[in-house]
Parts: structure tokens; C-alpha cells; sequence
């Protein structure tokens, strides 16, 4: 028996939950109930999982139970780009076999969620609009020219971008330069799983507000919520930073990181940037920010990462989160300086140390896809999907070439971790100067 301890909180409310509208109020697990599987985690991961599995046994059922509202985990707080090229900026550390392997299954995750999208009218501001890296240090147009080894490596279309050419697509000349990659999908990610959770098989039953508190793994298992039991013959866990709680690992290392969301600019703002087509980008240093102009006229940044060990962040850390987006606006668009934002929230990324994930049957009917390391809309979406044809006994080499690379690293165990991953993520934040 595994009593879980650390349960997913909201912290504070993502502008994409507030700006997607209705959220789907299934209601929780209650008394008891029996099912072939169970699948614990409701974001891209186990979406994916349920959806797999309810269409690989359509008699079966399928009961998929989260501790929040679909939308409100990290799957609907993210900075919602769906990533098809790998992001390594080290051209030293790329490898070209694997590269190309992971690319084709995020392209493939890009295609089964666009499939979704069109065929369910899922309104989440779906938008082709590629993606930038941009480096504003001079020492980091280094990473940017790695970074376009690797594409040149992969036969990947890319532009490099510098001065005017570059200012007017982004509205800012605070970027020295950017590599443009054509096939990353912006969207409202809060909109997109709701939707994803709405046009799920008839044979998925999904229960919102149902943390799982104990799980006791025999034949059947047994999922316990404050309102329910669930009996199953299958348990997929895909509850990404929390899957230690449920026994399977200890070599995640769960990071927040923060964003924020302003309200609409006005014309007069807008036409102060150039209007510019909606765009994303991320930064030329891991730790350095993200940003986004949206459809609705929004400035979307993202930055600051920091280690809790308990599992959740909080008004002190919103708060710092607050002011550091506000400086990075204000760096990157000055005429923007006194829009406030409407929104600022945490969201936890699971990294593992080699930055591969864990995946696989951990024992007996147990199944677990975890540490999509901050690409897992794209990696969770097909981890979910081949863990269900892994399930289901169905081969193929996109399964064989996840199980030969799913092997995440050891971390050393508390008090080193914590010291350990503070130092890492400090010097980390400083190195990326003004990325940040
Ligand atoms: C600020 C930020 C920006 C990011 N930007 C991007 C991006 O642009 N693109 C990208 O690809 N990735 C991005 N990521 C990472 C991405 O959000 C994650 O990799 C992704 O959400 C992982 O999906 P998942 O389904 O595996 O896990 P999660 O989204 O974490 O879903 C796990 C679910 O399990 C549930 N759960 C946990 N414990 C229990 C329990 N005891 N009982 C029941 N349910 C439970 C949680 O409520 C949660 O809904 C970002 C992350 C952050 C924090």
C-alpha cells in the first residue's frame, strides 16, 4: 500500500484556465467502482494514455480520475507551444539518429493533436505560427549558430534572423538575433486539454477533483479518493512530477516555473509594437525567458525556476514571479511598461537528469510515463499513446526506440538534492544574463 502525500494545488489561477472558458465539472469518484483501467493524471500524458487505450479496447472501460479540473495541472499552464525540432542548443551535444527519431514523434504527437482539434472544433487559438529562438548576449548567438548546426545536421528548414528583419516580425529590438523554425503549434493549452477531455471515447468515464490518496497494487489494484474506490486490472500513472508519491521512481526533479499573462493591449499599444502577427519564442539560454504575443493581443512571458521540495510554490514566489515578468516586459518593449498583467501563476516542470523520461510497466498491470522534462505537450501526447500500445502488446519502432531511450539518471537522495538542484538552478539563472 502507497499512501500518497504531496497533492497537485493551484498556484494561483493561469490566464489560460480564466480565458478558455467553461471548465467541464465531471463530478468526483464515488463509492465503489470497477474498471479494466484506471488511469491516474488527466493532462496530454494520460489524455493520451485513455484515449489509446478506450480506442485499443473499445469494450473496455476506462476511468481516468485527476486531483484538479481538467486545465488546471501544468498541461493547462504552460506557455502552450507544441515543439517539433529538438530544443538542444549544443550542437556538440546533438545526436543525429535520435534527433531525427524524436522529431518524427513530435510531429507525429503535432498531427494526432491537430487531428483532434479539426475533428472536435476544439477552439484553443490553434495557430501554425512556427517559433523563434532568439539571443539578445552576444555570447549566446553561439548557441543560436549550434543550434542551426543541428538543424543543417537534421535537414530541418530554419531563417536566421538579425536587426529590422528581425524587429518588425516581433515588434522588439531587444533581440540581437533568431533562428526561425517553421512547424511549432501556439495555443491555449488550458482550452486545448479541456477540449481534448470533452471528445474523449464514450468508453473513458473522467472524474475530476479525485486525488488519489492510497493506492494498494495486488490483483485488482485499488485507487483510493477522499469520495471513492476504484478497483482496475491496469494503472497507467501519468501524473508527471508526482509519480514518486505513487512509489515508481526518485529520479525526478520537479521545477517550478512561472508566467504571466497582461490584459489586451489597446490599438494605440499594439500599433506601438507593430502589430505584429501573434509569434513565440523561446530564449537562446535554458533558463532565460519565454514570450508570446497572442491572437487576442496578449504578452504571454515566462521565466524564473525554482526548487521546492514540498510540491507546491506560493504567494511569495507569485509575487517575485510578478515582478520579474515586469522587468522583462519592460526591457524587451519599453511602451508597454505600465501594462499589467491580469494573471500570474506557477506550474511545476518534471526534469530528470539526462533529460530522458522513465517509461514503461514498472510492475505487474502498472504503467508509468513520466518526466516529459518541459516538452510534454508534443512527449506526453505520444508517450501516452505508445504506453497504451504497449499496453495493448501492439509493437512498433517508435515503442522500441522510447524503451531504449527511457532511462532517466540518478539523483542523489535529500539533503544533497535540494542543495544540489538550488546551486544548479541559481547558476543557471545567472548565466542567462539578459535572456532573462
Ligand atoms: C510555466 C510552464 C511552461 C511550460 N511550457 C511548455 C510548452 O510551451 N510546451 C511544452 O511542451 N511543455 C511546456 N511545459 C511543460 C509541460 O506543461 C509538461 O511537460 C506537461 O504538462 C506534462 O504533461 P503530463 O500530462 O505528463 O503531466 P501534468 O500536466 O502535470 O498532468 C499530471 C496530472 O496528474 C494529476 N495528479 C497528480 N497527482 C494526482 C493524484 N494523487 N491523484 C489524481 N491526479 C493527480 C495532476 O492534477 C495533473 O493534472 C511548461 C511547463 C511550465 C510549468
Amino acid at each position: 500500500m502507497a499512501d500518497v502525500t504531496r497533492f497537485p494545488a493551484l498556484d494561483g489561477v493561469s490566464g489560460w484556465d480564466a480565458l478558455a472558458g467553461d471548465t467541464l465539472a465531471t463530478t468526483p469518484l464515488s463509492g465503489w467502482q470497477r474498471a479494466r483501467f484506471a488511469v491516474i493524471g488527466g493532462g496530454f500524458t494520460g489524455l493520451a494514455a485513455a484515449r489509446g487505450l478506450a480506442e485499443r479496447f473499445p469494450d473496455a472501460e476506462v476511468v481516468l480520475l485527476d486531483a484538479l479540473r481538467i486545465g488546471q495541472g501544468t498541461s493547462g499552464r504552460n506557455a502552450g507551444f507544441i515543439i517539433d525540432v529538438p530544443h538542444n542548443l549544443d550542437s556538440d551535444e546533438a545526436d543525429p539518429v535520435q534527433d531525427r527519431q524524436v522529431t518524427r514523434l513530435n510531429r507525429w504527437a503535432v498531427e494526432m493533436l491537430r487531428e483532434q482539434v479539426t475533428a472536435n472544433g476544439i477552439a484553443c487559438d490553434w495557430d501554425d505560427a512556427g517559433k523563434y529562438l532568439l539571443a539578445a548576449e552576444a555570447r549566446h548567438i553561439d548557441s543560436l549558430k549550434g543550434f542551426t548546426d543541428t538543424l543543417d545536421g537534421l535537414g530541418e528548414p530554419h531563417t536566421w534572423l538579425e536587426g529590422p528583419d528581425l524587429s518588425a516580425r516581433i515588434g522588439t529590438d531587444y533581440y540581437r538575433a533568431g533562428v526561425y523554425t517553421p512547424g511549432n503549434v501556439l495555443m491555449n493549452p488550458a482550452a486545448l486539454v479541456r477540449g481534448l477531455a470533452r471528445s474523449l471515447p464514450a468508453n473513458v468515464t473522467l472524474h475530476e477533483l479525485s486525488p488519489v490518496v492510497t493506492t494498494t497494487y495486488g490483483e485488482p489494484h485499488r485507487l483510493e479518493t477522499p469520495t471513492g474506490v476504484l478497483e482496475a486490472d491496469h494503472i497507467v500513472c501519468a501524473t508527471n512530477s508526482f509519480t514518486g508519491e505513487f512509489g515508481f521512481g526518485d529520479r525526478y526533479v520537479p521545477v517550478f516555473s512561472y508566467a504571466s499573462l497582461t490584459r489586451p493591449l489597446t490599438p494605440e499599444e499594439d500599433a506601438a509594437i507593430g502589430a505584429v502577427r501573434p509569434w513565440g519564442a523561446t530564449a537562446a539560454h535554458p533558463a532565460g525567458t519565454t514570450l508570446r504575443v497572442t491572437p487576442d493581443r496578449r504578452v504571454f512571458v515566462r521565466n524564473m525556476l525554482r526548487w521546492r521540495a514540498e510540491l507546491c510554490s506560493g504567494p511569495p514566489d507569485l509575487a517575485a514571479a510578478a515582478r520579474t515578468h515586469q522587468q522583462a516586459l519592460r526591457a524587451r518593449f519599453p511602451t508597454l511598461a505600465d501594462v499589467p498583467f491580469e494573471h500570474t501563476w506557477g506550474g511545476m516542470l518534471c526534469m530528470t537528469r539526462n533529460f530522458q523520461p522513465c517509461f514503461g510497466t514498472v510492475r505487474p498491470g502498472v504503467h508509468v510515463a513520466a518526466g516529459m522534462n518541459g516538452v510534454g505537450v508534443a512527449k506526453g501526447t505520444y508517450l501516452g499513446r505508445l504506453l497504451a500500445d504497449l499496453i495493448a502488446g501492439q509493437d512498433s519502432d517508435a515503442l522500441a526506440f522510447v524503451q531504449r531511450a527511457a532511462s532517466p539518471a540518478w539523483v542523489p537522495p535529500e539533503p544533497a538534492r535540494t542543495l544540489g538542484v538550488t546551486a544548479k538552478l541559481r547558476a543557471e539563472e545567472r548565466a542567462a544574463g539578459a535572456e532573462k
